[in-house]
């Protein structure tokens, strides 16, 4: 009987891409939408996720030989171009928060590889002055949504703090960006008694030069977390 209501709702209401409202022929994205997406795929760093042209012997790409980072393992689930950067900007204004699911399924096979040893996920926080604006931060919304949806990782929004507010860091240059940040994130009063060498997994949006997922890096890393990942929905290749 449910089985057949079930149906013929599917029939009556025809599911609705998420990210472009056209008829989908199932949840989440039209074919359309996903054809236009550019997921990471292997081979690529070990460290850092950077996409490799082939498989290397050791599987770690130059500049992690060169400076290995501090961040144990980067990993996102796309590469950022066009459709992702629609997509993020979907997540972040309007009524962004129908796509979490969605975006989490696209960072879940990462998501379970990083919260084997059950680490605390942390998103990158936003400056209240930003969230007092948008109201959620897009972040915190994929690293709990990923936490209760999949059973796996203490989900710990109250970690880190940013301190500063900090300008946008679009149209920045390496440099830039990484002043920009001093300073920027402090850990919570708590977080030393939490962390004392506990694995921490930092969730964030997009992943341009790697200066923000640093900063909070250095900040946990200083407030006694153990190996600390990091998870984007992209990068920038
Ligand atoms: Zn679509
Ligand atoms: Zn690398």
């Amino acid at each position: 009987m449910y089985a057949v209501l079930g149906r013929l709702s599917a029939l009556l209401l025809p599911h609705q891409c998420v990210s472009c409202r056209l008829f989908a022929e199932t949840t989440g994205l039209c074919t359309a939408c996903w054809t236009r997406l550019s997921p990471v795929t292997a081979p690529f760093c070990q460290h850092c996720g950077l996409p490799l042209t082939e498989q290397l012997v050791d599987g770690i790409c130059a500049s992690c030989w060169a400076t290995p980072p501090e961040m144990a393992c980067i990993r996102a689930a796309l590469r950022y171009d066009d459709a992702a950067r629609d997509l993020i900007l979907k997540l972040k204004h309007g009524d962004g928060l129908q796509l979490v699911p969605f975006i989490s399924q696209l960072m879940a096979a990462r998501f379970v590889e990083l919260t084997a040893d059950n680490p605390f996920v942390v998103p990158v926080p936003l400056h209240r002055w930003r969230y007092w604006r948008r109201r959620f931060n897009q972040s915190a919304e994929l690293a709990r949504y990923l936490c209760q949806h999949y059973e796996r990782g203490v989900y710990a929004p109250d970690l880190l703090i940013r301190h500063r507010a900090t300008k946008s860091q679009g149209g920045l240059s390496r440099q830039a960006r990484k002043r920009n940040l001093t300073g920027a994130f402090i850990s919570s009063p708590t977080a030393a008694q939490t962390l004392r060498g506990h694995p921490v997994l930092l969730v964030d949006d997009v992943m341009t030069t790697g200066a923000t997922l640093q900063a909070a890096t250095s900040c946990l890393r200083r407030a006694g977390a153990g190996e600390i990942r990091a998870l984007t929905i992209a990068r920038v290749i």
